[in-house]
């Protein structure tokens, strides 16, 4: 991985791409990269949607090998809902496709001198970027399958819903899985409204006849990688834990702990605990044909992934992490995992973080707008942030400590 891909996106006559030296960020990888190039490019003063912030998408450092937990992406930019450097880190396929196209990182800075919106396409012959205003306003989700119209199935995607393009506080980055769905997202921090402000619509990674990246000494390495599996899988929480019921593993336990936010962090035990528990949640997917032990991305062997299917059997969302568990569930008085799932597929299709989301709606009941345990309210609201409608902005750009009524 010694290339930097950068994009100017306010280039005089259309974005220009360059591809370099990493220079001064030689060794970096993942969340120092990201950082390193905030710190050092990003005025710390600029508006976080204005031409001098910068988005960097970056791998891990073994991104793209062979070595065991090695696809974690990391993205870092000045937070539209911070105002501080913000890393935000994902799962998904990307990191270990960018590793085995050979960037460190993916630099996007600028801003589009009109309104289009752009396609970015990476493979072994480089990077192309094009205007495609047909893709205005897609959820992940839809956009998703046109996008596999014209590329197929064996690509990788990174890609914003509307909330991105509507530059809300609360966008997500979302990065398709094993199964090509854009069901992993780099929530935290409103990295998604940069990626909208610098008219980036998706980037389309195809890493066809690249190779693995290879180690030095192939023995060692094999040694190393396999001690580490042998004690990941030993571990009670890597082996068994969060295989068994993913991050949702944790619910029980903080619940009875009494830290569980519930009711808009109001009271730390919820009543319906047992309805939305890892417990639960891996028996209800396991009944329908779901899996509640999957890996987000090729070589993790943790699994602390799932997949949620609906009452009548159909793929609805990945298995909720426990953070949307907490957020759209006990934080909103809701004990019902189908609506929680209904939930968490919306976020990541408007492309939103859930945890973001998930607070909200606590605070806009707990301000009078929606009962607490109201499911269908809970829905209605998010669908409010995806239609971009008045009251679904302020939600979408709400941090969660900052009461909705404060900004009507
Ligand atoms: S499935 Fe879980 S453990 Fe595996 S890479 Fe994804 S987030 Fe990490």
């Amino acid at each position: 991985m010694d290339k930097i891909l950068r994009i100017d996106m306010g280039a005089e006559g259309g974005p220009k791409i360059t591809s370099g030296e990493p220079g001064d960020y030689a060794g970096l990888a993942g969340r120092g990269m990201t950082s390193a190039i905030i710190s050092k490019e990003v005025p710390p003063l600029c508006h976080p949607l204005g031409e001098s912030n910068k988005i960097v998408i970056a791998p891990g450092l073994l991104s793209g090998s062979a070595a065991a937990q090695s696809g974690r992406i990391s993205v870092g930019c000045k937070s539209p809902l911070t105002g501080g450097i913000k890393e935000s880190n994902s799962g998904g396929q990307a990191a270990q496709v960018l590793g085995r196209l050979g960037y460190a990182a993916i630099v996007i800075e600028g801003k589009p001198k009109d309104d289009s919106l752009y396609k970015l396409i990476i493979n072994k012959d480089g990077a192309n970027i094009t205007p495609d205003n047909s893709i205005k306003m897609l959820g992940n989700y839809d956009l998703i399958d046109k996008i596999k119209e014209e590329f197929g199935d064996k690509i990788t995607c990174i890609s914003i819903g509307p909330a991105g393009e509507m530059k809300m506080a609360s966008a997500s980055i979302a990065f398709t899985d094993m199964e090509f769905r854009p069901t992993r997202h780099a929530g935290r921090g409103g990295a998604g409204a940069v990626m909208g402000a610098k008219g980036v619509k998706v980037i389309v990674l195809d890493d066809t006849d690249m190779k693995m990246r290879q180690p030095k000494d192939p023995d060692k390495f094999k040694k190393a990688n396999k001690s580490f599996v042998q004690g990941l899988k030993k571990h009670p929480v890597t082996g068994e834990g969060l295989p068994a019921f993913g991050t949702n593993v944790l619910t029980s336990i903080i619940n009875e702990a009494g830290a569980f936010p519930t009711n808009n962090f109001s009271k730390g035990r919820f009543d319906g605990v047992a309805k939305i528990s890892g417990e639960t949640l891996a028996e209800t997917e396991s009944s329908r044909g779901g899996n509640p032990t999957h890996g987000c991305h090729k070589g993790c062997v943790i699994q602390c992934s799932g997949t949620f299917k609906d009452k009548d059997g159909q793929f609805l969302t990945k298995q909720p992490e426990y953070e949307t568990i907490w957020a759209h569930g006990a934080n909103c008085g809701i004990d019902d995992l189908d609506a929680i799932a209904q939930l968490d597929r919306l976020d990541d299709d408007y492309g939103i973080d859930t945890i973001e989301m998930g607070a909200t709606i606590g605070v806009a009941m707990e301000a009078g707008i929606a009962e607490f345990g109201d499911a269908d309210a809970a829905i209605k609201l998010v669908k409010e942030v995806g239609k971009g409608s008045d009251l679904g902005r302020i939600l979408g750009s709400s941090h969660c400590q900052r009461p909705v009524n404060a900004c009507i």
